[in-house]
């Protein structure tokens, strides 16, 4: 014990060298919108020019990695995180307009870059408004809603590599967008994006705004504490459906809920753990498999690893 807190007052010295700040043991239940999950020492980079050399640096010492945005597609164990948590702080211009094209900085909020659009005449994303999280992690989830995926508009990434550790601008022909799944590596941090939009008067774009606002309240419990969808709807099938057909609606593992307004939600009810949620979604995927014949894959993306 006295050992690993030796380590991390070094680490902390240490990382004094860049431009970022040490969070030693954060609860990762503060941090992801489901709130569970146990601590982890968090690094924010406040210059993302020094992204290259910090990877480098953790690199060199031998520790993983992970890169947390918004924290709104994330479950993560109790035990909570060996890897370090890095995250990109928000940058003051982060929305820069020229025509219909617009780059935004990964760290942006999505939904105030919708809303930031809209006043600048420039729809097509309007669905995505309620999508919580950064736009680095819309990016990496190809983050749809309503009928529009984000991929669908970009033009560029900006994206340090880390198999290269360099910096690299890539072009759509370079990435994959697919449902809820992209081309990027595990150890690719967006930077930046440049979307092209559509170019429409202001008062339209926020008529679909509150429409799909509408929409989300009627069928989503967002006033919770949740991820969104916990599985994906394989081909031809709505998980959600499902789930409601099965009757599982309230189903409950300890503080853990199946949403009682959409069927494909956990929500976290009362003071649930990552292992509710765990034991709720092998229930989920036991009870779909055997009565649809239907392998679901999770959508949010789980941090299994050991501390
Ligand atoms: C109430 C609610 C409603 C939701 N509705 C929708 C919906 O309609 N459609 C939808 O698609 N999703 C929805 N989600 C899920 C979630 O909001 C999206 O997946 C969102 O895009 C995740 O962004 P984030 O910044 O929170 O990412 P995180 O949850 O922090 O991370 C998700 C993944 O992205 C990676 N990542 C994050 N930032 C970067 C970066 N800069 N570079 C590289 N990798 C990165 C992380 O490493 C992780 O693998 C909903 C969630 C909630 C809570």
């Amino acid at each position: 014990m006295t050992g690993a807190m030796n380590n991390r007052a070094r680490l902390a010295k240490e990382l004094e060298a860049f431009p970022v700040r040490w969070k030693p043991g954060q609860r990762m239940s503060e941090l992801t919108s489901l709130a569970v999950g146990g601590p982890a020492d968090v690094v924010v980079i406040e210059d993302p020019q020094c992204l290259p050399d910090v990877v480098h640096f953790f690199r060199s010492k031998g520790i993983p990695w992970r890169l947390l945005g918004g924290g709104s597609n994330l479950l993560v164990r109790d035990e909570g995180l060996r890897s370090i948590a890095l995250q990109l702080a928000p940058e003051r211009n982060g929305v820069l307009f020229d025509g219909p094209r617009v780059e935004i900085s990964a760290a942006a909020s999505l939904g105030t870059a919708v809303t930031r659009c809209a006043k600048n005449n420039l729809g097509g994303i309007a669905g995505l408004v309620g999508v919580p999280g950064t736009v680095g992690g819309a990016l990496h989830m190809n983050a749809g809603a309503y009928g529009t995926q984000i991929g669908e508009f970009v033009k560029a990434v900006k994206v340090f590599r880390g198999s290269t550790g360099e910096i690299e601008v890539l072009k759509p022909e370079g990435i994959r967008f697919e449902y809820r799944q992209t081309s990027f590596a595990a150890d690719d941090i967006m930077l930046s994006v440049t979307l092209e939009l559509i170019e429409r008067p202001y008062e339209r774009i926020v008529e679909r705004i509150k429409q799909c606002n509408q929409k989300r309240r009627a069928s989503q419990p967002i006033s919770e504490k949740s991820a969104g969808c916990i599985f994906k709807n394989p081909p031809g099938y709505s998980t959600g459906k499902m789930i409601d057909d099965l009757g599982m609606k309230g189903m409950r593992m300890g503080g853990a809920m199946i949403s009682d307004r959409h069927a494909n939600f956990i929500v976290n009810r009362q003071g649930a753990t990552a292992s509710d949620i765990f034991r709720l979604m092998d229930v989920m995927r036991e009870r779909v498999g055997k009565s649809f014949g239907v392998e679901l894959e999770e959508e949010v993306i789980v941090w299994r690893e050991s501390p």
